[in-house]
């Protein structure tokens, strides 16, 4: 068990933390910014293909590596994933990959039931113990430079979206004027709201996926399935049928479960960008059959 105690006084820590609040108390600019629906669609567009980046990337791909896809495609989904700014590929997916080894377990990094909901929502990222990757755990993907360097510079993408928005809304506002937005406008929404719901969506399953929802599977923690976190986090939310068989690309089991990063990837496998995408084997299904409620009994459940 971690000791939520721990007393952060590393500088690098105190930089860590400032700015991860300091995002969140940027989002209150919008109070001088004002309101438009072209920063508010920007905003809603870039937390969709951001959080598809941290679901069907970082945790998907990178630390379950439930289907396959060109060295191309990885590097881009790597890219866009560090814009989400929450570090590299590797820090984030030898992490979890700790975390399936470990859940609800005393050595669990982000554990709601050893630890409590602070430290697995946010706690464990603001602390000085996870500073570094668990390379160890990730060794897999050492052999690609571009992937070494991307960790490196993780905070390259999301400073140059944060950039990239201000001139982005600038143009708008000059040449544009009947959108109704300015530089400062999109910075606010496009990067800062945008990515305060995308921390808070993507730390959800850390924390409440392990404490809402209906259990199908008697897997050896806690996780759980839930519906509304599987439609804030693109499919996130089926994390019980995730522990039971995290190799599988798609996490809702069932057409019914709703995944929008499953549909996605599938998508994307007509295309040819992503391939083999694993899926779970018959027993799993023979399984969830004998262990659970009727469809009907589950839906009134979740
Ligand atoms: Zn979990
Ligand atoms: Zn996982």
């Amino acid at each position: 068990m971690y000791d939520v105690e721990v007393q952060d006084t590393k500088l690098v820590n105190v930089l860590k933390q400032s700015v991860f609040f300091g995002i969140h108390l940027m989002c209150l600019g919008v109070i001088w910014v004002g309101f438009s629906w072209t920063a508010f669609t920007v905003a809603v567009l870039l937390y969709f293909i951001r959080m598809f980046a941290i679901t069907g990337g970082y945790h998907r791909y990178f630390s379950h590596r439930s289907y396959k896809t060109s060295r191309v495609f990885q590097f881009i989904l790597g890219v866009i994933g560090s814009s989400s700014a929450q570090k590299g590929p590797l820090w984030w997916a030898s992490h979890h990959r700790h975390h399936h080894q470990y859940s609800d377990k005393p050595e669990d990094i982000h554990s709601a039931h050893m630890n409590g909901i602070w430290w697995s929502h946010v706690g464990w990222v603001l602390s000085t113990r996870f500073l570094e990757a668990r390379l160890e755990l990730i060794k897999d993907f050492l052999k690609y430079p571009e992937i070494i360097f991307l960790e490196k510079y993780n905070l390259v993408p999301p400073i140059a979206l944060a950039v990239g928005l201000y001139f982005f809304g600038a143009l708008c506002g000059h040449y544009a004027p009947g959108l109704h937005t300015t530089g400062m406008q999109m910075l606010i929404w496009g990067f800062f709201v945008s990515t305060t719901f995308l921390y808070h969506g993507t730390f959800l399953v850390n924390s409440f996926t392990h404490l809402v929802g209906k259990r199908r599977f008697k897997t050896d923690d806690e996780s759980r399935n839930s519906l509304v976190i599987a439609l804030v986090t693109m499919g996130e939310g089926w994390h019980n049928n995730h522990h039971r068989y995290p190799g599988s690309e798609r996490q809702g089991f069932y057409w019914w479960e709703i995944d929008m990063s499953h549909y996605i990837l599938k998508t994307l496998s007509w295309l040819g960008i992503v391939w083999d995408l694993r899926v779970p084997p018959e027993r799993i299904y023979a399984e969830a059959k004998e262990n659970s409620l009727s469809k009907e009994e589950y839906s009134k459940a979740a």
